[in-house]
């Protein structure tokens, strides 16, 4: 059977999939990431697992591994590997040598990009541009069926771009950047601040009592109880949301954007307002060369099928 095998490769768990050609997945593991160890361990803990995997259903065409940081995927290198603080490493190379088939190796915002524009919410358009709204706010960026990940794989990374100068101090060091108002932890920074200037907000009850508690879900909850407090949370982050995404349209005039992570399971409560306002303020307001807004299909496997076409396309 012609497969490749796709890993997403996180600060907590190793994911991998056996991918048909097709982007169906047709096997799927998870083993926790070696925690404490060096390079060399985790290499080997993934071969193994590839080798695994090549016992039960044969050789894969390839191997893609999407990984978090900035990544040299040309050269095979993981530059800086985000929380995995690895650097500089010949990632692809080595893994290829150990587990002995052909790998190739990206950001795994990219990845996940890729998945979804092969065969999730991206399928129908010819560009679209991916945004995970996680931790932080992963992009990629396709047209024209290839992804565009600028010199030497730094680039796409819209997250960091800077919606609000001398603002919120992002994870990059620089203030006000997108990311900071517009991921899952923005959003529930922005909620816990809200229910603490709002002891009378219905969503202390939906969080029991703790504002701990509050997750991305928390305002949207609130919200649909008709929470004044919820309503001004979810309609900042709203504005700010659709300012990012203007600014992307704006630059690359993509057919589509893509929301992914957790916050994209409200679906329509999320795009049909972002839609509106960013409509609304694109250059030439949305009537031509229309951008769609529209929720991520593929979940936490979009990494997984990404990584495994990629690599099936470089093979
Ligand atoms: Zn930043």
């Amino acid at each position: 059977m012609k497969y490749s095998i796709g890993i997403d490769l996180g600060g907590t768990f190793i994911k991998f999939g056996a991918v048909g050609e097709d982007g169906s997945i047709l096997r799927k593991a998870k083993i926790p990431t070696p925690q404490g160890c060096g390079y060399e361990e985790t290499v080997d803990a993934i071969a193994g697992r590839i080798g695994a995997l090549a016992a039960e259903m044969g050789a894969p065409c390839a191997v893609g591994v999407g990984c978090p940081g900035v990544i040299d995927g040309a050269r095979g290198f993981v530059v800086t590997g985000g929380n995995l603080l690895w650097e500089n490493k010949p990632f692809a190379g080595d893994l290829s040598r150990t587990a002995g088939v052909p790998v190739c190796v990206c950001n795994d915002a990219n990845a996940a990009a890729y998945g979804e524009y092969a065969c999730g919410a991206g399928k129908r358009f010819s560009s679209m541009v991916l945004l995970t709204l996680g931790t932080g706010v992963g992009s990629g960026i396709v047209f024209g069926g290839k992804l565009f990940t600028g010199e030497c794989g730094a680039g796409a990374e819209i997250g960091h771009t800077v919606l609000h100068g001398g603002g919120e101090l992002c994870s990059c060091g620089r203030r006000g950047c997108f990311e900071a108002y517009a991921s899952a932890s923005a959003l529930i920074r922005r909620t816990r601040e809200a229910m603490i200037c709002h002891p009378e907000s219905r969503m202390w009850e939906l969080c029991r009592g703790s504002a701990d508690l509050a997750d991305g879900r928390t305002a949207f909850d609130g919200m649909r109880l008709g929470d004044g407090a919820a309503i001004a949370v979810v309609e900042a982050y709203l504005d700010d949301l659709a300012e990012g995404i203007a600014n992307v349209v704006n630059a690359f005039r993509p057919a589509a954007v893509i929301l992914g992570g957790g916050i994209s399971a409200e679906g329509e409560a999320l795009t049909l307002p972002l839609q509106k306002r960013v409509d609304a303020i694109i250059l030439g307001h949305g009537a031509y060369a229309p951008a769609a807004i529209l929720p991520a299909r593929l979940g936490n496997d979009a990494g997984l099928v990404g990584a495994a076409l990629l690599a099936k396309e470089g093979s």
